[in-house]
């Protein structure tokens, strides 16, 4: 399960739960979640920068948060903000290069895959759209408290089918999903709620730490930078930008998963074989318009989830098949 902005081009970003203010001067800006077992390894030996940006949630004094009234309809994609960590983006796209500014190169015939992959998604009926993350916080919940269901639907939803994500969370949520409700759960209880999601030993470890991260650091709230998302346990890279996205309407980088990390290889978006996730989403962001950042996950999810499937694509029915590399005779 995932899927942020995939919305973005095609259907309306809906009630995200709130966006982020500093205390004064910033300007406007801004399933499945698999934590892969490399993700879980990643996240105990992860060294992240302090949390310095200007969104940074912060305890109180240093700055406020402030929930953005909540919207009901999603903006189309062209009113994304788009929150670009520091080291991203030069404004080399004006120039014609990639948006890193040092790589003119971009996939043969991606627009064109593309665009057939909109028109096989364009029922949404796959279980991201049913299912996903987006579908899981209770949008009558105050605005903290939806950020903080988003985030656990994402730590739940690693190496877990959305059906089974969702389902976890229905049940917390019975039992009062909050940094408090959490808190006062004791770990027999969180494991029963919670089970079968996939490593639900250790994301009952995770899942508290967080939590108590969350009460003492972030007043309760969910940070709103991905360096700040990443320091928390359980928490990898593809979850922050997903967090980014859906909690706090802000597109920080592409969220891959293993859909997106397949499919991207399969249609050769990467100009070398990638190996892992994070490779992908390096390779995808160099030269893939910002633009597109966010519909990606969600386009490519469902794309891998009905057509694209990890063993047997269904090559046959795929409006790619003479464009792509990876087409299989079937
Ligand atoms: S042709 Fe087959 S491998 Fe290529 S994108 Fe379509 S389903 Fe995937």
């Amino acid at each position: 399960m995932s899927g942020a902005g995939r919305g973005a081009v095609t259907r309306s970003r809906s009630r995200r739960p709130g966006r982020v203010e500093d205390a004064g001067s910033r300007p406007a800006a801004g399933s499945r979640l698999q934590p892969s077992p490399s993700e879980v390894n990643l996240e105990k030996g992860r060294q992240t920068p302090p949390d310095t940006s200007p969104f940074a949630v912060v305890p109180a004094g240093e700055a406020q948060v402030r929930p953005l009234k909540r919207q009901r309809r999603r903006p189309k994609a062209g009113s994304l903000e788009v929150c670009y960590e520091p080291l991203a983006g030069s404004g080399g796209e004006a120039a014609g290069l990639g948006p890193s500014g040092s790589s003119p190169w971009e996939p043969p015939a991606w627009r064109q895959h593309l665009d057939n992959i909109r028109d096989m998604r364009e029922s949404r009926d796959a279980p991201v759209d049913q299912l996903g993350v987006e579908q899981c916080f209770d949008r009558d919940a105050p605005p903290e408290v939806q950020r903080y269901q988003v985030l656990l639907s994402l730590m739940l939803s690693s190496q877990t089918k959305d059906q089974v994500t969702a389902g976890a969370m229905r049940r917390l949520q019975a039992h009062g999903l909050s940094v408090d409700g959490v808190l006062r759960m004791d770990d027999a209880t969180l494991g029963r709620l919670i089970y079968p999601v996939g490593f639900w030993k250790s994301k009952v470890r995770f899942i508290k730490q967080t939590t108590a991260i969350l009460k003492d650091r972030y007043r309760g709230d969910i940070p709103a930078t991905v360096a700040g998302l990443l320091q928390l346990p359980g928490v990898g890279p593809k979850m922050a930008h997903l967090a980014m996205a859906i909690a706090w309407g802000a597109v920080s980088g592409i969220a891959v998963d293993t859909h997106v990390h397949r499919i991207a290889n399969r249609l050769q978006w990467t100009q070398t074989e990638t190996k892992s996730p994070e490779q992908t989403r390096a390779a995808l962001e160099d030269w893939l318009p910002r633009e597109l950042w966010s519909e990606i996950n969600w386009l490519l999810v469902g794309f891998g989830q009905q057509v694209c499937l990890p063993r047997h694509p269904r090559c046959a029915s795929c409006l790619n098949r003479t464009l792509c590399p990876a087409a299989r005779e079937s």
